[in-house]
């Protein structure tokens, strides 16, 4: 898929009288869908297009703090007010998501809608529902490309300190702090650059990362003292949580996030699964290191996608079924597993 060019993208909507425009990512949106919806929206901001962010669902506390938060509309819960004025805009920024499954019923409007797509993203297998891109599996994030395309365009003397710290939270997130092989040497200088516009890179983590409520962290350990499963013959480790569990730790939007990469952290562990029961479905995020690809496998099975090593999926199965068949699943990998 041919990429447009950031000066290409921002003339149309310079050209376009009063443009009307919509920001928006995927669901339960996480530090780089938040940070690059923000941040994009900042950076219009200054050079005169005003916009909103609308997200699917609602996103973490933690991530309150990003300027610009306390406007985004939430679709769900405020579905008229979405729909009226998605209706209404000549453009939608698609941001950190390219299939429009991801963003559950807000999706069918997106596609529906009159406006031009313009879609910034690095997840792989691009459905194509845009009419711009600017994409790039390769990016570490889509803050990452949210910073080139406004670098692209020549104007990086329109960001400022509060985008500059959206942009740097994505990455940071994204990257696992800056130590997955998605993260290159000019991810580094992207995130030097947005710390020259004075950004506090210690709250910003202390923010994210050491900001939990006591039942969170109780969580996290109840979750993996007692319902850690490690499948030695597979080098997999598998977490399954309750729907009951999510309710007795008083858990939260974001509080889940983060627990899947435990499992990684035990030596020769290889592939490392998270399955949740959320009532409405159950959901499954996916890590692997080295060569498994944690996306294929979320595709082939769990109707999902992601990238190489971060992927996620969902089943319409209960929980009890979904471990089932995802041990069965495994079996085809064992000799994969244990290269
Ligand atoms: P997480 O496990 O943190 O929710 O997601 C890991 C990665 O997989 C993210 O890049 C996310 O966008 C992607 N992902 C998570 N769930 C799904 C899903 O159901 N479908 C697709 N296509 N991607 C997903
Ligand atoms: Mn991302």
């Amino acid at each position: 898929m041919a990429n447009n060019s950031a000066t290409e993208i921002l003339s149309i909507i310079k050209n376009t009288p009063s443009a009307k425009v919509v920001i928006t990512t995927h669901h339960k949106p996480d530090a780089d869908a938040m940070g690059s919806s923000l941040g994009l929206q900042l950076f219009l901001n200054n050079i005169g297009i005003s916009s909103t962010v609308i997200t699917p669902t609602d996103f973490a506390t933690f991530l309150h703090w990003m300027k610009g938060s306390n406007d985004v509309l939430v679709f769900e819960g405020n579905e008229d007010k979405a729909k009226k004025i998605t209706a209404e805009a000549d453009f939608v920024f698609c941001l950190d998501f390219n299939h429009l499954n991801r963003i559950n019923e807000y999706g069918e409007i997106i596609g529906n809608c009159k406006a031009i797509k313009i879609l910034i993203d690095h997840h792989q297998y691009p459905q194509g529902f845009e009419q711009l891109t600017y994409w790039d599996d390769k990016a570490s994030s889509t803050c990452e490309l949210v910073y080139r395309f406004i670098k692209e365009s020549d104007n990086t003397n329109h960001l400022d300190k509060d985008a500059a710290a959206c942009l740097y939270t994505g990455i940071m997130t994204d990257t696992g702090s800056f130590r997955h092989s998605n993260c290159s040497s000019n991810t580094h200088r992207i995130a030097a650059n947005l710390m020259d516009f004075g950004i506090d890179h210690v709250s910003i983590h202390d923010q994210v990362f050491d900001s939990f409520t006591e039942e969170r962290v109780r969580f996290i350990g109840y979750a993996i003292s007692q319902k850690m499963e490690v499948l030695r013959e597979y080098n997999t480790v598998l977490i399954t949580i309750t729907s009951d569990e999510l309710k007795t730790f008083k858990t939260q939007t974001g509080d889940t996030e983060g627990l899947v990469n435990y499992g990684l952290g035990i030596e020769g562990i290889k592939f490392a699964v998270l399955i949740i029961d959320r009532s409405k479905m159950v959901k499954m995020s996916f890590r692997s290191k080295g060569k498994f690809a944690a996306n294929a496998f979320a595709i082939k099975y769990f109707n999902g996608g992601g990238h190489f090593n971060a992927a996620g999926g969902s089943s319409p199965k209960t929980l009890e079924e979904t471990v089932l068949q995802f041990k069965d699943f495994l079996k085809e990998y064992k000799q994969e597993l244990n290269a």
